[in-house]
């Protein structure tokens, strides 16, 4: 088992691979960095300028794979206790991410689904825009 600062290594890694396929891109707008900010935020910088901030939990409630869509479709019954599940109390950590053809990434957390491919134009709309540092 790899130690913590291992994995981390290993991600940025897989990052700077992801991010090799993804500037071949045809898409106008790509990423152009990738960076996890502790403890639980990606943030990407687009090649437009944007910066974005993007909540591990608000990535995975999006979860674009068949399975989550419907899930979320559906009403949640209201009766039902909530079922924690193995590992739910623990914070949700990223542990990698893979660039799929040239035009998305998927994500795998410490939990929840990993199926979701997240097509460039999903994450432009997902995460919150953070303005672009001003000197102070
Ligand atoms: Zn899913």
């Amino acid at each position: 088992m790899a130690s913590y600062d291992e994995q981390e290594n290993l991600l940025f890694l897989i990052c700077q691979k992801a991010l090799f396929g993804i500037e071949q891109s045809f898409m106008e707008i790509y990423p152009t960095k990738l960076a996890k900010v502790e403890p639980d935020r990606l943030q990407i910088e687009w090649s437009n300028g944007q910066l974005r901030e993007y909540r591990y939990p608000e990535i995975l409630d999006n979860c674009p794979c068949a399975g989550c869509r419907e899930k979320r479709s559906k009403p949640k019954p209201k009766l039902a206790l909530p079922v924690l599940q193995p590992g739910e109390n623990e914070p949700l950590r990223l542990l990698a991410v893979h660039p799929v053809g040239n035009y998305a990434y998927s994500f795998t957390f410490n939990r929840g689904c990993d199926r979701g491919i997240y097509n460039l134009e999903t994450l432009l709309n997902l995460g919150k825009e953070i303005p672009s540092e001003t000197p102070s």
